[in-house]
């Protein structure tokens, strides 16, 4: 696992680059994963996606990535939640704004990637327990900067992001504490418990 890198400035590119040529080069073992991001960040990292992959002419209902959003096409949700909720998910990588979450309940999630942070700590709760379902390690990555943080300070529930994204002890037990729950100790339990 990766130490905070508080301070440490990584463009669009340099987060999400490396994941997309992996996710190319060998979707069999790439693990399933969800992107949640905004509006307009979901336009433009599924642009940047489609040219990676070779042009909107390459991606085909077969493609090993799509992007869910309010205005997508139901018959794409649907397709999407049956593919992930079958044996063998084709589909390894969906960026989304919120609209999947709640009631999403595949065993296959891997990964969660928030590419901004969501607007309140309930919404991120809900959006992580989206992945290790079946139980197996899952990991989960959320990527802020000042500007997010002072946007999300906007929202109601704003306040509590931003405490939780400067968080300087354990992550796990700065979510338990906030939703008064019982801390548990687990292995790997995030970046501050486990570096190195
Ligand atoms: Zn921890």
């Amino acid at each position: 696992m990766r130490k905070p890198q508080l301070g440490y400035i990584e463009t669009g590119e340099a987060i999400m680059g490396p994941i997309f040529d992996s996710l190319l080069e060998n979707p069999t073992d790439f693990p399933v994963t969800l992107v949640f991001c905004n509006g307009s960040s979901l336009t433009h990292l599924n642009r940047e996606l489609i040219i990676k992959a070779g042009g909107r002419e390459a991606v085909t209902k077969d493609s090993p990535f799509v992007a869910l959003h309010s205005d997508q096409d139901p018959d794409v949700f649907r397709r999407v939640l049956l593919d992930l909720m079958s044996d063998r998910p084709q589909i390894k990588l969906i960026l989304t704004t919120s609209v999947l979450a709640m009631g999403f309940d595949s065993p296959h999630v891997d990964r969660v990637i928030h590419y901004d942070p969501p607007s309140d700590l309930t919404d991120y709760m809900q959006q992580i327990g989206r992945c290790g379902r079946s139980g197996n390690p899952a990991e989960a990555v959320l990527y802020f900067n000042a500007t997010d943080l002072s946007n999300v300070r906007k929202h109601p529930g704003g306040k509590s992001v931003d405490q939780f994204c400067k968080t300087t002890g354990c992550f796990r037990g700065a979510l338990m504490q906030y939703f008064d729950c019982p801390l548990s100790t687990v292995k790997n339990c995030c970046n501050f418990c486990t570096g190195d």
